[in-house]
């Protein structure tokens, strides 16, 4: 009774809540890279991170982003060192009104949200909000839901390129197969979902410990952000870029200065002799035309047919941490009936 996923952030946060749920001793993680890895093809450890608003406006991307927010509050207060996640102050601002539907969903959950009074707004800038964000050290709380899964709720952890989505089904008694496999929906044989491209972001990498908040600017065709990484010695990730359908792992000079001179315009704090400069990154985001797609399928495998499900749960974009723990809980939920009918213990 298997069930196998990936070990990005969207498969590890599906091994979590299928471990909350008492199923931890029943779940394998099959995955080509692993916490730890760096890889162009593995975009988690790329990641800022933090929960901003910069996913979109439809009624999927409001509930998930609801409840990752509440996931990872809580988290930040239970066990936010051991997690690598912490309460952050936060502002962000927009060039052009964002959506209402969007401003009014946030307001009504996220934790000291305020609105910026017009005359206080920096120039260009057309909205903006307070609040308090979560920020995540992308790469350590990665090994920390690996480590979470292995140690205390037994999950098994393979590491292995499948060249199939049908390949996840290692024996008879594996039921679910969840596809949480990133950009590489968009080739898999399987899935092959060509409304999948990668959004191509550059970082950099910053000490700067006396930064000590996030700051964010919405552009209509730029993305400047400054997120302090909690639990880290002092580092900061500076961005970035959205570039769509870009997919080199290169890093560019010229990247670099517009991201310190965007990120020094906005936040002029980091004009300083404490602000050292560590490095420069690219990572992928795994976009999809329409948003992430969390369904469930029903598949036939083997040549006897045999009818199996493959739950898909990829396309996070540049969500997947502030959204990942949502959407496992929906990809979760297509399942409920067949989790309930394996023949196991609850081992909560
Ligand atoms: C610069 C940048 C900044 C970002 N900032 C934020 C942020 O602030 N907040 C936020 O929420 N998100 C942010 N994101 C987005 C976030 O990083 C992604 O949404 C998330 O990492 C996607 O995770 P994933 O698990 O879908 O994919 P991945 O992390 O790529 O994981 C895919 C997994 O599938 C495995 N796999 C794929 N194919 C196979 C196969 N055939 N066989 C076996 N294993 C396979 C891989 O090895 C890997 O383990 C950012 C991304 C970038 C690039």
């Amino acid at each position: 009774m298997l069930i196998l996923l990936r070990a990005g952030v969207i498969g590890l946060n599906v091994a979590l809540v299928l471990a909350e749920k008492g199923y931890g001793r029943h779940t394998t993680v099959i995955a080509e890279h692993l916490p730890g890895d760096t890889s162009i093809n593995y975009t988690s450890p790329w990641a800022g991170a933090n929960f901003s608003a910069i996913s979109a406006s439809d009624p999927n991307a409001l509930r998930w982003d609801k409840l990752g927010y509440m996931h990872l509050l809580s988290l930040a207060a239970k066990d936010g060192k051991n997690a690598f996640v912490k309460e952050t102050p936060s502002v962000e601002y927009w060039d052009e009104l964002p959506s209402r539907e969007k401003i009014d969903s946030m307001a009504a959950y996220l934790k000291d949200f305020k609105e910026i009074a017009t005359q206080d707004l920096p120039a260009g800038v057309a909205f903006g909000i307070k609040f308090t964000t979560i920020t995540i050290n992308a790469p350590m709380h990665l090994l920390y839901l690996l480590r979470k899964l292995t140690q205390e709720y037994g999950v098994q952890v393979i590491r292995k390129k499948l060249p199939r989505v049908s390949s996840g089904y290692l024996s008879k008694d594996t039921k679910v197969v969840f596809n949480c496999t990133g950009n590489a929906a968009k080739e898999l044989p399987g899935v092959q979902d060509s409304k999948c491209f990668p959004t191509r972001g550059q970082i950099l990498l910053a000490r700067a410990s006396h930064v000590q908040q996030n700051i964010m600017r919405h552009g209509k065709d730029y993305e400047t952000y400054v997120i302090p990484r909690p639990y880290s010695n002092g580092n900061v990730i500076l961005g970035g870029f959205m570039q769509k359908n870009v997919g080199t792992p290169d890093t560019f000079g010229e990247e670099s200065e517009s991201i310190l001179t965007r990120t020094t315009d906005l936040l002029p704090a980091l004009n300083s002799n404490e602000t050292e400069v560590l490095g420069a990154f690219a990572g992928l985001r795994p976009s999809r035309e329409g948003g992430a797609r969390v369904a469930r399928e029903n598949v036939q495998v083997g040549d006897a047919g045999r009818r199996v499900v493959v739950v898909h749960n990829y396309g996070a974009g540049g969500t997947g941490y502030q959204a990942g723990y949502g959407m496992a809980v929906e990809a979760v939920n297509t399942v409920t009936e067949e989790i309930n009918a394996l023949d196991i213990q609850s081992h909560l």
